[in-house]
């Protein structure tokens, strides 16, 4: 430092530090407000339930409920909410793990057709139980699709989109749901980076408006409020697949489902190393 205040004048010096604290501050600044948000919301999020709790504890206490068959409907209403604030916190804990810096991901060589089958397997069996038809189409000719991955956290990837897609699916109104995987290798198709494997998750579902596809993937956004959903799922996709240097491209046509779909980079773009 003391080297450039031969080249330049003090003054000029000077102002480059303040400059550079500025900067510096500012950051701190946006990063404060940006946790601070985060509280104000993940409180407001919890409290809607809570509040909702309350409501009916006070009332099944106080003037007390006689019918048993109202008492049941409105125990049966505490568990929706007691599930949404377990899924909320659930979402809440896995966002904060994400996204916090020292959290490593342990990646390895790792078969993506391997992991991708297991998330499969674990949703086929809860899309047969929901009377969803599913359908799982392997079109790449590769028998081995290597990636560099932290093997549970792409379990978590698949697995919030097969959930979304099987929650979604059967809003389609008058429609039997739908979901469908498709798993395939993808060589210059300019929706992606370059070369890489692709897996489509796509349902029958409501579809989406246009002008939410951008911010879904922001932390609590939702695009319907009616669904009871978290709006953290689909952020904590985001975290994961950039971390694995992956891309995620959504498309939705309003009244006819939604697709999801994930690119992976190949080892070295080299598929011939890949299939060793
Ligand atoms: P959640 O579904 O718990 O609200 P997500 O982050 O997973 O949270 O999704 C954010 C929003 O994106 C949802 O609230 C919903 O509006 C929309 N969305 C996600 N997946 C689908 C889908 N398969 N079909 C229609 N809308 C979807």
């Amino acid at each position: 430092f003391k080297l450039s205040l031969n080249s330049f004048d003090e003054h000029h010096v000077l102002s480059n530090v303040v400059l550079v604290t500025l900067i510096d501050q500012s950051q701190l600044v946006s990063l404060n407000k940006m946790r601070s948000d985060f509280v104000a919301h993940a409180s407001h999020e919890l409290r809607t339930p809570l509040t909702s709790l309350d409501g009916f504890i006070q009332t099944l206490l106080g003037v007390g409920v006689e019918d048993p068959q109202l008492q049941k409907k409105f125990l049966e209403i505490m568990q929706l909410q007691v599930a949404r604030m377990i899924r909320l916190t659930n979402g809440l804990l896995t966002l904060s793990r994400v996204e916090r810096d020292e959290y490593q991901l342990i990646t390895q060589k790792t078969n993506l057709r391997t992991v991708l089958g297991q998330a499969l397997e674990e949703m086929s069996i809860k899309m047969d139980l929901a009377n969803i038809t599913f359908e799982y189409n392997d079109i790449t000719e590769h028998q081995d699709a290597f990636i560099y991955a932290d093997p549970d956290q792409l379990f978590q990837i698949f697995h919030n989109l097969l959930e979304n897609a099987m929650r979604y699916a059967p809003l389609g109104k008058g429609k039997v749901g739908k979901v469908i995987c498709d798993f395939y290798f993808s060589d210059n198709d300019v929706k992606w980076p370059g070369a890489g494997w692709v897996v489509a998750i796509s349902d029958n579902g409501p579809g989406i408006d246009k002008q939410h596809i951008p911010r879904l993937t922001e932390r609590f956004y939702r695009a319907d409020d009616k669904n009871g959903g978290t709006g953290l799922g689909l952020s904590i996709v985001k975290h994961l697949i950039t971390r694995h240097r992956g891309s995620l491209a959504i498309e939705s046509t309003k009244g006819q489902g939604s697709s999801f779909l994930v690119w992976f980079p190949t080892i070295d773009t080299s598929l011939s190393e890949v299939s060793l």
